[in-house]
């Protein structure tokens, strides 16, 4: 029987179920090890086949999203993401990535990161799942005084962005990459426990050769574990506790 305990749920933060080869299989790994899992997307067009997936699904959540690396050929599509807001409470991926050295594109990240916020905003109970790849500062900035719940996704920023975003009350989706390096290890050991959630970034990040799945979170609270030395039941609990709070006391 499956049911039984709430505490036995996993979470992973940020997948990107579509892109894996069958997506249905990825949504049945989430039902059966009852992974919640925030089914990330890269641009508006490809939202309703990933809600059609979910649809049947009690783990599987889909996000509304407009990847900042797609901003530029994709910015058209933002017309599509206002129709689909209401059909969702999770929005992602979203955020900006200055990789480009383009001042224009960059530009184009915030604007389409302002107009999605200020949605976010309006509508009052949205959850945001954020890239913000050499660029966090401004991430901040775009996103500051936004009313909706923000998760910045593998965080690569500077402590004292991360000491910031900690002040804004901004939660934290790691995964297995990040815990790969002493940065990151030591990012993550500087999150507040009560801010912290797991991740996959699946199929982006791998898992030995193969790429990331949802099941793949087990790992990361074994991680998480040793560095917390927690036993890892309490820290598969204090996460799903996490994205309790990331929902504000709706039920999962
Ligand atoms: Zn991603």
């Amino acid at each position: 029987m499956t049911g039984g305990h709430s505490s036995s749920a996993f979470v992973d933060a940020h997948c990107h179920v579509d892109l894996f080869p069958h997506p249905a299989l990825i949504v049945e790994q989430a039902e059966a090890h009852r992974i919640y899992t925030i089914a990330v997307t890269n641009a508006p067009s490809v939202f309703e086949h990933t809600a059609r997936l979910a649809s049947a699904s009690k783990y599987v959540r889909p996000a509304l999203g407009l990847h900042p690396e797609l901003v530029h050929s994709h910015k058209h599509e933002l017309d599509q993401f206002r129709r689909y807001l209401p059909q969702t409470r999770y929005i992602g991926e979203v955020g900006l990535d200055y990789t480009t050295l383009d001042q224009d594109i960059r530009s184009q990240q915030r604007q389409i990161l302002a107009t999605i916020a200020s949605w976010a905003n309006d509508a009052g109970d949205k959850v945001l799942t954020l890239h913000s790849r050499r660029a966090v500062s401004d991430t901040l900035e775009v996103l500051k005084g936004i009313k909706a719940r923000m998760i910045l996704h593998w965080f690569t920023g500077t402590y004292k962005e991360l000491d910031r975003a900690i002040a804004e009350g901004f939660f934290f989706s790691v995964n297995g990459a990040m815990m790969q390096s002493a940065k990151g290890r030591g990012l993550v050991a500087r999150m507040p426990k009560d801010r912290v959630l797991t991740e996959t970034d699946g199929p982006f990040v791998k898992d030995g050769n193969s790429p990331a799945t949802p099941s793949t979170v087990k790992v990361t609270v074994a991680h998480l574990a040793g560095l917390w030395e927690l036993p890892p039941a309490n820290v598969q609990a204090r996460v799903l506790d996490n994205l309790r709070d990331v929902l504000v006391g709706t039920p999962l």
